[in-house]
């Protein structure tokens, strides 16, 4: 297949790269590097086997490079949920008015087919858990959350209006090497600061869901061959959860750290917009075929590993 991967210079979009260049698909990225690196895919592009666009996809000049794609993934966006509380407008933009170009440029080169990183926090505080993908209200506390869902919606139309079949996959925290962002890569670098006290937002009960990345390249991957309606959406994470103080612990532990003093800086949510429990149902998925090898201790385990290793 030949494959566009918006974003694909990034932690999940590296992976994903990766794993498309194994089964064989001609893969271009399109990237402009605002949070991704040209190291991400350094092996491939010695190699000769992806294209690397350097392009903002708010701009224009890009578009071409839909010709003759059988399918687009787009996880280009602006990910971090807390920084959405402080630029809303930057958020937009880069979520919601991204996602309309490359609909817009897949139309207009009659690309049939996308993938889609949508995210556990259009769920909001889910009074459901663990909630699946037909929970309503959706209700998202975040403005992250709510460009998300407006892409979902952008994406649901351009599907049923101009016969593009999509799957919006709503992750749960993804974790892995690579990762610039999140609550691992936030402590590993807090602790290489400072190896005597780590600061952590909210109270540290915060409990949510985490998966390996490879393990949601996996499913996207498996989800995509078996989405059969015109707009498919699945839920994407590991079967249970973990609480932030425990993933203080694992991290402290992979980085050969003792008697580190937790500052907390209190109450239930780490930052405007966090949801405090978050697990999804992963039913669908499981229902088709797929299911994670880990759970949410041990991805956190191996990504804290694989990070306190790194530079
Ligand atoms: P990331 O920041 O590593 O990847 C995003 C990539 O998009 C980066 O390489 C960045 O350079 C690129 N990009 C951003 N704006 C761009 C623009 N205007 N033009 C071109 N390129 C642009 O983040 P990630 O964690 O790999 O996230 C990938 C996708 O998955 C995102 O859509 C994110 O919202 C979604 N997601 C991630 C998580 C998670 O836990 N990591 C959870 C839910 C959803």
């Amino acid at each position: 297949m030949d494959v566009v991967v918006t974003g694909g210079a990034g932690f999940i979009g590296s992976h994903l790269v990766d794993a498309l260049v194994a089964r064989g698909d001609r893969v271009t990225v399109i990237d402009n590097l605002s949070a991704g690196t040209r190291e991400n895919l350094a092996g491939h592009l010695e190699k000769g086997t992806v294209t690397l666009l350097t392009a903002d996809l708010l701009e224009t000049g890009w578009e071409d490079q839909m010709e003759g794609a059988d399918m687009v993934f787009h996880l280009a966006a602006d990910p971090d949920v807390r920084q959405s509380a402080v630029t809303p407008e930057r958020q937009v933009q880069q979520n919601i008015v991204v996602t309309t170009r490359v609909l817009e440029a897949m139309r207009k080169f009659r690309v049939p087919n996308l993938a889609f990183t949508s995210t556990s926090t259009v769920y909001g505080e889910a009074s459901v858990i663990p909630t699946p993908e037909e929970y309503t209200p959706l209700e998202p506390i975040s403005v992250y959350g709510a460009t998300k869902l407006a892409c979902e919606a952008l994406i649901s139309a351009y599907s049923h209006s101009f016969g593009i079949r999509s799957s919006s996959f709503r992750f749960a925290n993804i974790i892995g090497p690579r990762s610039g962002h999140g609550v691992i890569p936030d402590f590993v670098r807090k602790l290489r600061e400072n190896p005597r006290e780590l600061e952590i937002l909210g109270d540290g009960s915060q409990t949510k869901s985490y998966l390996e990345v490879s393990e949601c390249v996996r499913a996207m991957l498996f989800a995509v061959e078996h989405a059969r309606e015109p707009v498919n959406v699945f839920n994407i994470g590991s079967e249970d959860w973990i609480d932030v103080t425990a993933i203080a612990d694992i991290v402290v532990a992979a980085m050969g750290l003792s008697e580190v003093e937790y500052r907390y800086t209190g109450g239930e949510r780490g930052w405007v917009g966090d949801v405090p429990r978050m697990l999804l149902s992963i039913e669908r998925l499981k229902s088709i075929g797929w299911k994670p090898e880990m759970g949410s201790r041990e991805s956190v385990v191996a990504a804290a590993r694989a990070m306190a290793g790194g530079g």
